[in-house]
């Protein structure tokens, strides 16, 4: 198990998370509803930071000391006293950082197939940070073809699909990134326009001028503080920006004050911010958009696979520095 030692505030490093090696004994779900799982992958996701505060006003609670850390995973059942879930089928929901959970909110997951996709790809691509892309883009953005589009923390889970839609929609389309690795993996693999790593770019404004001199209609924001100042100060008449998270500011006790937001009056830029939770209902659509364009080669979608159930709280500590390349996924154990 990895267990969650305190509460933080600051990012979450490593050794606030305890990997502990031995044996639990699990009661046979029985008369409850509940079923046992084998996880078999479980994701990193930067929104745990905010459950590792002692902070109870979230539309999330914290976790709890001395408790597995509880996340999305993909899991296989393995005993259940529920008619829903039979021995042997795959799902996809909040489990635990753990070999085996025992599952007692079964609502809280669904049953996935194994086919041409790979499973993996239901904590990304399939899962919550691909329906934070699809909803984010069309549904809070509002996108034209043509419109300029920025897209921050680019090659990330979230990021990497923003740009491919806003691609296929007809857009031109510009991320950032925080290595040159990353930077090459927009350009070259992920088919973004252009792309920068704005850890050598001294004067974000300046940049972001080079790299939109018409100005920005969309800008796609996954990181708050200072890259969200600059890129006010260059968006266009009518601009858009899904303010969809602010990754910049998880360190920070104090977030910054309003700065340039001001722009968001003089230019009547419609900014909003948005939960993926409150477009559950387009699921299916965004499935279907997804699997087929995904199935034509339309869209790629990279992972970064760490393998070990004791490599994952290095792995989520590494979301906030940057260490990730694509979706941060843990394999537990094989399919
Ligand atoms: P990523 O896979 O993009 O991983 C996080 C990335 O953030 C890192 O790889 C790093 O990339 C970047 N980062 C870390 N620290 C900083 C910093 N100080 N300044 C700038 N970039 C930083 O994560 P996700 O795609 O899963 O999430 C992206 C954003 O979307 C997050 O803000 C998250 O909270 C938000 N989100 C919002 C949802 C919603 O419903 N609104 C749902 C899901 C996610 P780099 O090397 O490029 O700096």
């Amino acid at each position: 198990q990895v267990i969650f030692k305190g509460y933080v505030e600051r990012a979450p490093r490593e050794t606030d998370m305890e990997v502990r090696i031995g044996t639990v004994e699990v009661k046979t779900p029985k008369g409850s509803g509940a079923f046992l799982v084998k996880n078999l992958y479980l994701s990193c996701d930067p929104y745990m930071r905010g459950r590792m505060r002692d902070y109870h006003g979230s539309y999330i609670p914290p976790f709890v000391p001395g408790q597995p850390i509880q996340g999305f995973g993909v899991s296989k059942v393995v005993a259940s006293d529920n008619p829903d879930f039979k021995p042997g089928d795959l799902v996809s929901g909040i489990t635990g950082w753990e070999e085996y959970s025992l599952i007692q909110k079964p609502e809280q997951l669904r049953r996935v197939q194994q086919d041409d996709i790979p499973l993996s790809f239901n904590l990304g691509l399939l899962g919550m940070p691909g329906l934070t892309a699809y909803a984010g883009f069309y549904e809070v953005c509002s996108p034209k073809k043509g419109d300029y589009v920025f897209v921050s923390a680019a090659s990330g889970a979230v990021g990497q699909l923003v740009g491919q839609l806003a691609k296929l929609h007809g857009c031109y389309v510009v991320g950032s990134a925080g290595t040159s690795q990353k930077v090459d993996l927009l350009k070259n693999k992920l088919g973004f326009h252009e792309a920068f790593n704005y850890k050598e770019e001294p004067n974000l404004d300046a940049t972001l001028k080079r790299y939109f001199p018409e100005g920005i209609d969309i800008y796609f924001d996954n990181v708050g503080g200072d890259m969200l100042d600059a890129a006010l100060l260059n968006m266009r008449i009518s601009g858009r920006i899904a303010v969809c998270g602010m990754v910049s500011l998880h360190s920070l006790s104090d977030p910054q004050g309003i700065g340039n937001l001001f722009n968001l009056l003089t230019k009547r830029i419609r900014m909003q911010g948005f939960l993926q939770s409150d477009y559950l209902h387009l699921y299916p659509k965004f499935l279907e958009h997804v699997i087929n364009n995904y199935r034509q080669g339309k869209l790629v979608y990279i992972e970064d696979m760490n393998e070990g159930l004791e490599s994952a709280p290095a792995a989520l500590a590494g979301l906030f520095s940057g260490k990730n390349v694509g979706k941060q996924v843990i394999r537990v154990a094989y399919e």
